[in-house]
């Protein structure tokens, strides 16, 4: 049974990184600095649609040891990249490279600093090192991006540079630089994660508010599926501009910017306006869950578990058959974990079409969820699945 007991553990993190930075850069008076992936509990899909998302950030994610240098070159390099490999390039010439190259994260950052006016006086390099599985849906690109935001900071010290404004420079660098689209979730929950807390943010006012996360009976269990399909990126596009066109089309008889000012009532008397079923299905998805967040950080104040398990099932079936962005990998680690005993809810997290899901199991449960979960998923999907316990984790800060 695969699960994340094989992660090696922060000393161990370090020390690789010290020495693969010796190696590469030389000398000493470099600095360490962490910023953590995510999981998002419940509220999928609603952060571009105006909703509240609701996620934790996680006790693993992306390490930097970096340091300024006297000049004007930037030098990047990764542990989780080509055996040694540097990249170059300098403050005043940031481009981006062709392809899925990954320096288009950190470089993308730099851009958005500077495009906010920061001035970056010299250069520096930074090895990076992340041990959260890349592309399952547990954001390893925002916790790449605020990393990058938080060594700028340090070692440029820009005390204006605001926890949110490490969030806002990532996803500026994802959007505009690296050219995926994506909502301010991830980088807001990798930057402003609180230790046993998640947070409640509305993704349109990134008003937030933090809740508790102490479930002392019971344990998030996050189940990577190992699968991504390639259709992810291509449909989220597809589905931010499937509900762009709903709010179009229910703003020609109520004007509202986003999906999320609907309440679910209110819908239901406004979606004979949506000119397919298509519509109907997706914009119902963005309204429906936005309240679903609402009562789920409402059930878990009042310790209901059972209330919040509920409705991250309904979450789930709203994103497996309304929003169509699961997949048959992904459901049968929904439908086989739901038939456990002590499972209180089950869903995918992240953007869909595999990744991972994410699960309240209690905690007598715990190793036969994933025993169960384990040996099914390999005789109908010839996979192994992953488990990781997840537990709510500080946000993005420098390692003294
Ligand atoms: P995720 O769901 O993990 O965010 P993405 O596809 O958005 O998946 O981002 C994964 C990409 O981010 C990787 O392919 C790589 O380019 C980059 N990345 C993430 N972590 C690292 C790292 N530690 N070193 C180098 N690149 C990384
Ligand atoms: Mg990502």
């Amino acid at each position: 049974m695969a699960d994340n007991k094989t992660m090696l553990n922060e000393t161990e993190i370090l020390e690789k990184l010290s020495e693969g930075f010796v190696s590469r850069f030389g000398g000493d008076g470099f600095r360490f600095f962490f910023a953590p992936g995510r999981v998002n509990l419940i509220g999928e899909h609603t952060d571009y649609n105006g909703g509240h998302v609701f996620p934790c950030a996680l006790s693993f994610g992306t390490y930097a040891v970096a340091r300024k240098r006297d000049d004007d070159r930037v030098l990047l390099s990764s542990l989780n990249v080509g055996a040694g490999l540097v990249s170059e390039t300098s403050v005043s010439n940031i481009v981006k490279s062709e392809g899925m190259d990954w320096t288009n994260y950190p470089k993308g950052v730099i851009w958005a600093f500077l495009e906010a006016g920061h001035k970056l006086p010299s250069g520096f390099e930074v090895l990076f090192y992340g041990n959260i599985p890349a592309g399952s849906g547990l954001s390893s690109s925002a916790s790449l991006e605020v990393l990058t935001g938080l060594v700028l900071r340090e070692l440029f010290e820009l005390p204006n540079v605001s926890g949110v404004d490490l969030a806002l420079y990532g996803q500026k660098a994802e959007n505009d630089f690296v050219g995926m689209n994506c909502g301010i979730m991830d980088q807001f929950a990798s930057a402003m994660g609180k230790e046993n807390h998640a947070i409640y943010l509305d993704a349109n006012t990134l008003k937030y508010e933090y809740a508790p996360l102490t479930m002392p009976d019971a344990k998030i269990v996050i189940t990577n599926s190992a699968v991504k399909h390639q259709l992810a990126s291509s449909e989220y596009n597809t589905r931010r501009a499937e509900c762009e066109q709903a709010v179009r089309e229910i703003s020609a008889v109520r004007k509202i910017e986003t999906l999320g000012e609907l309440t679910p009532a209110e819908f239901e008397e406004l979606k004979g306006n949506l000119s397919s079923d298509v519509l109907v299905r997706r914009a119902r998805h963005a309204v429906t869950e936005n309240a679903r967040t609402l009562d789920a950080v409402n059930a878990l104040k009042a310790g209901d578990i059972e209330t919040f398990g509920k409705l991250m099932n309904a979450s789930h079936d709203s994103l497996q058959y309304d929003y169509e962005v699961s997949c048959p990998e992904v459901d049968v680690l929904v439908a086989e974990g739901r038939k456990i005993p002590g499972v209180i809810g089950t869903r995918i997290t992240g953007g869909g079409f595999g990744g991972c899901t994410v699960s309240i199991v209690k905690n007598e449960q715990v190793e036969t969820f994933k025993e169960t979960i384990g040996r099914i998923y390999k005789e109908k999907c010839g996979l192994d699945a992953i488990f990781y316990i997840a537990s709510p984790g500080e946000g993005a800060h420098e390692l003294k």
